[in-house]
């Protein structure tokens, strides 16, 4: 099972993978610039090769460099959009460096122009970054729908993918905090929400999981996440998420509210219960 946390990426590449072994992880999720910010880090060929070797040498699953917050690829701002597309060229140009993982981002909140345009906008900015040849699948992720948030429902993340030129090369990262906040029902019913997914976007398209508590109650449309067990969703709900058979080979990544140790708390704890779920 390929377990993680996200990261800081103060200290650069290498770190981060020491860090992830550290805390009992083999993978992790982090950001490859200032989230926040909009400047990229110098890149450090020699760093991005160690952690590369370091992940091989410890039987990695892929990782996921999660895009700035700030990015939103359907703003109303010509230049904002152009900024998220900058952002994501070069983000996309360093992890080629790291072949085979994931660029994960939040699809935008289109501000009043209606899904459709939104959805046209995002579609459009993956249109202009993504190479045919690129090593790494971008993903949208599923997010809580507050305001005019895209990809609260699974349609909108359809309706984005439908309009992408390489299709093989986006996908999609799940939140569990996210779905149950949106209203997607992930404590009564994860087997059903899968089948849902399955239905409307394909459970194929599905690369990583984030696994986070919610502090708020189903369909709430916060977006507040919780450390695993003192949430809404409960301990349960995120072992069934972990343990489900067709989700096995998937990244799951914790973005609790905790620093790496408390992440390598709740993941020795998810270990050993799936551990004992098997037997
Ligand atoms: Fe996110
Ligand atoms: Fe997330
Ligand atoms: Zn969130």
């Amino acid at each position: 099972m390929y377990l993680g946390a996200h990261l800081s990426s103060a200290g650069g590449f290498e770190k981060m993978g020491k860090t992830a072994l550290k805390i009992g992880a083999n993978t992790f999720q982090c950001f490859v610039r200032n989230p926040r910010g909009a400047r990229a880090k110098a890149t450090d060929p020699a760093d991005l090769e160690r952690l590369r070797q370091l992940m091989a040498e410890n039987a990695f699953g892929p990782i996921v460099a999660h895009a700035p917050y700030i990015m939103n690829p359907c703003s109303r701002d010509d230049g904002i959009r152009r900024l998220a597309e900058r952002m994501m060229g070069e983000d996309l140009a360093l992890l080629e460096y790291l072949p085979g993982n994931y660029y994960n981002f939040h699809p935008g909140s289109h501000v009043g122009q209606g899904l459709e345009e939104g959805c046209r906008l995002i579609a459009g900015m993956l249109n202009w970054v993504i190479r045919p040849e690129q090593q790494t699948i971008v993903l949208l992720e599923t997010m809580a729908g507050k305001g005019s948030e895209i990809g609260g429902r699974f349609e909108e993340l359809r309706m984005i993918l439908d309009q992408v030129v390489c299709p093989e090369k986006v996908g999609v990262c799940m939140d569990t905090c996210h779905m149950s906040d949106g209203g997607y029902d992930v404590i009564g019913d994860w087997d059903g929400v899968l089948t849902e997914f399955d239905r409307v976007v394909g459970l194929h398209r599905l690369h990583a999981i984030h696994i986070n508590d919610s502090l708020n109650p189903p369909g709430s449309r916060k977006d507040r996440h919780a450390r695993i067990g003192e949430g809404t969703l409960g301990t349960e709900t995120i072992l069934r998420v972990i343990t489900h058979p067709a989700l096995r080979q998937l990244p799951f990544l914790l973005e609790t509210p905790t620093d790496d140790a408390g992440h390598g708390e709740e993941i020795a704890l998810l270990r050993a219960l799936a551990a004992q779920r098997r037997d």
